[in-house]
């Protein structure tokens, strides 16, 4: 554990984390979800934990959905204090098993980012399909080579199991999209595995009546493409077809209103410069990213993330303001360790100056 890791941990039930929820008053957190599960499984969020979470939330903040922020922010001109948004990717049907349930209790908003692909039960999310391949197999008996991957021999279990699906992810992350679609079917073919023509339950999207349901009860419903794809690997057409396909899909079934948008994945290299601009032509009032940095809730269209789950210190530090705080320190420690060298280099006898 990082230095400033121990510090938060130690100074934060001891006033740190209000200070830091003072300070970012006006700095709304949008937190970020994805599964939900009971049992709780590594990774996602459990009933109990999200419970709490969302009582802390609606006893200590300010609850909205993301796109009730951006309605606030254009009619007030500015962001409202104490803020917090709970988003949550993809549009798994544990959502309304678990989640919903608890926030129509504590009547806290949330949005739902939802692939409408996935919705229509046209596909199954592709990383599932990496996860599923894996719990089919207990071994690769021989090395296999798939385009320019080498899948090396090895038993599959509990702890090669990860390993195997971070490199299977990561290579897919790296394809254009129709090829990464071919990558998988091709593994499962050199694998010996038929994928079933049905999503397996575990993987099970939300249909159009539960989500018509929740856009009743305070749950916005935004747009996450039709097929998930990463949008730092597609042209301008076919981001085109992804994001307005998405939203007339959302328009059509569960009627017009305004929506944000999340761009899947949502790291930076799913990311190319031409989005915003098309999340915007279509409409949605704001996009969020997967990831968060100083930047916070800075450009409308690329407003950036924090990770929850059933990490109680994490959940914490991202809602309080602290993880915020935190990068804008080191970036603040950074520069000044720049410029300290950069002084130095000028000084320096050894210098060109
Ligand atoms: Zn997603």
């Amino acid at each position: 554990m990082g230095f400033f890791s121990k510090t938060i941990r130690t100074l934060g039930p001891w006033g740190g984390y209000q200070l830091a929820r003072q300070i970012c008053r006006n700095q709304p957190r949008i937190l970020m979800y994805h599964r939900f599960s009971d049992p709780p499984v590594k990774g996602g969020a459990s009933p109990q934990f999200f419970e709490q979470q969302v009582r802390h939330i609606k006893d200590n903040y300010n609850p909205f959905s993301l796109v009730g922020l951006m309605q606030y922010k254009r009619e007030h001109g500015r962001m409202p204090s104490h803020a917090v948004v709970i988003t949550v990717d993809d549009g798994y049907r544990d959502f309304y098993q678990y989640a919903y349930p608890i926030l129509k209790k504590y009547q806290v908003p949330a949005t739902l980012f939802v692939t409408t692909g996935f919705i229509e039960r046209k596909l199954w999310l592709w990383p599932d399909k990496i996860t599923w391949l894996l719990n089919q197999i207990d071994d690769i008996p021989e090395a296999i080579g798939v385009g320019d991957l080498v899948i090396t021999v090895g038993p599959i279990n509990d702890e090669t199991r990860p390993v195997y699906w971070r490199q299977w992810i990561d290579h897919s992350l790296s394809l254009h999209d129709k090829e990464k679609h071919h990558f998988i079917d091709r593994l499962a073919e050199r694998l010996g595995i038929t994928f079933p023509l049905s999503i397996p339950p575990q993987f099970e999207p939300l249909n159009w009546d539960e989500l018509a349901e929740m856009q009743d009860n305070g749950i916005e419903i935004g747009g996450h493409t039709v097929t998930h794809p990463s949008l730092g690997r597609v042209n301008d057409s076919q981001a085109r077809v992804e994001i307005f396909g998405c939203r007339d899909a959302l328009n059509e079934k569960l009627g017009q209103c305004q929506r944000t948008f999340c761009y899947p994945n949502g790291q930076p290299s799913d990311f190319q410069s031409f989005l915003p601009g098309l999340v915007r032509e279509a409409e949605f009032l704001g996009a969020v990213t997967a990831f968060s940095d100083l930047y916070g809730t800075q450009d409308p269209y690329l407003m950036r993330r924090h990770a929850s789950g059933d990490d109680m210190f994490q959940f914490f530090k991202a809602t309080s303001g602290v993880e915020f705080l935190g990068h804008k320190l080191r970036r603040r420690i950074r520069l000044r360790r720049e410029s300290f060298l950069g002084a130095t280099d000028i000084a320096s006898p050894g210098g060109n100056t």
